[in-house]
């Protein structure tokens, strides 16, 4: 075992050097910079998480930067990236290191993981990267990657997987430099031993590939239990007048905490247009000055980790606009794209040409 063990190590870390991506986030051992990234690909591909890294690390280049921004500016940024949980957390951390920690970013896994947002594979990957400190990342990649190459069947999502998986790549990691082999593994998953067609032909590891010589690359790793979504049904309202519209803002908890949207109506089920048109159930409940129902659009599909949320967007256009709740904000039209939306949102007023310059600053 010991021999496949150091057989594997060694291949992994040799196509690493051939064919690791130059990332920027590469290029440096500042545990902040690194943070950045790390938190910004947590739920995201490295193609559309660069823009945003490139974004944060120029506008917040130091720790003391970001803290002092307020939240709506940080979620504005974040703007089309999901999981803004992240962010709140990021903006969170950046203060309490301020605050708390002389504004050092702590330097070692321990200290790490107690920063908000950061979990056991964040924490590896930045004190590894950072300090070089022997704590290695397991994430889907890794777990796919070892999976294969060793034949491990064991559920990746059971606690017996976990330890077992664990186990493994704390013996890999001590084999080779820390900072490398965590980057080598994470590669080699993203880039060759990917979910689905793997790059199995030119693997340089197919000789001993358990999954590839006993065909069960498609069938490996094995998860116990399926992702449960919930559906949800939304119908947001556009109400504006000649200037203005409204938005509310999200509550605290849930989906898209503390972002912005559209007056929503949530329902059990699917909204049917005729529905709409015919009730004007929604321009009535509103109480609005002469209200006149505008554009009514096909329902959107967007799908997050545990809920897929099926939206219809209904336009109303009224004479004067008033504050119908608590929650309403009534605002210029052109101060929308100071805001920030769920994607959904956004992709909805990109396709609507009439809304469109809403989402830029004229
Ligand atoms: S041979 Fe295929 S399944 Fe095995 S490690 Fe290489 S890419 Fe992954």
């Amino acid at each position: 075992l010991k021999n496949n063990l150091l057989n594997f190590s060694n291949t992994i870390n040799n196509w690493y050097s051939k064919n690791k991506r130059d990332l920027p986030w590469r290029e440096t051992t500042d545990p902040y910079i690194i943070w950045l990234s790390e938190i910004i690909l947590q739920q995201t591909r490295v193609e559309q998480g660069m823009a945003y890294f490139h974004k944060f690390s120029n506008k917040y280049p130091t720790i003391e930067s970001l803290a002092s921004a307020s939240e709506d500016e940080v979620l504005k940024d974040w703007e089309g990236l999901g999981y803004y949980s992240r962010a709140r957390n990021m903006l969170s951390a950046a203060q309490f290191i301020t605050r708390e920690l002389n504004g050092k970013f702590p330097n070692n896994y321990t200290a790490i993981l107690k920063l908000k947002g950061v979990g056991t594979y964040t924490a590896a990957a930045i004190s590894s990267f950072a300090f070089n400190e022997e704590k290695a990342v397991v994430d889907g990649n890794v777990y796919r990657v070892l999976s294969r190459y060793f034949g491990i069947a064991t559920p990746i999502d059971s606690t017996k997987g976990k330890k077992e998986f664990q186990l493994l790549a704390d013996e890999l990691i001590q084999l080779q430099k820390p900072s490398v082999h965590n980057q080598a593994m994470m590669e080699f998953g993203a880039m060759q031993c990917t979910p689905k067609k793997a790059n199995c032909d030119d693997c340089p590891l197919k000789i001993s590939c358990v999954a590839f010589q006993n065909d069960l690359v498609q069938s490996l790793p094995i998860k116990e239990k399926k992702t449960k979504q919930s559906k949800r049904y939304f119908t947001y309202i556009i109400v504006s007048d000649a200037q203005h519209l409204i938005i509310q803002k999200r509550a605290e908890k849930g989906i898209w905490a503390n972002m912005y949207e559209f007056p929503l109506i949530e329902s059990e089920n699917l909204t049917e247009q005729s529905q709409l048109i015919n009730e004007q159930k929604f321009a009535g409940s509103l109480n609005l000055n002469n209200p006149k129902v505008g554009h009514i659009s096909d329902t959107y599909k967007h799908i997050l980790s545990h809920q897929q949320i099926f939206a219809r967007f209904i336009e109303i256009n009224t004479n004067k606009l008033f504050k119908f709740n608590d929650k309403c904000l009534i605002i210029k039209k052109e101060e929308l794209h100071q805001f920030a939306l769920p994607k959904l949102l956004v992709n909805y007023l990109s396709e609507r040409d009439d809304l469109l310059s809403l989402l830029n600053d004229n």
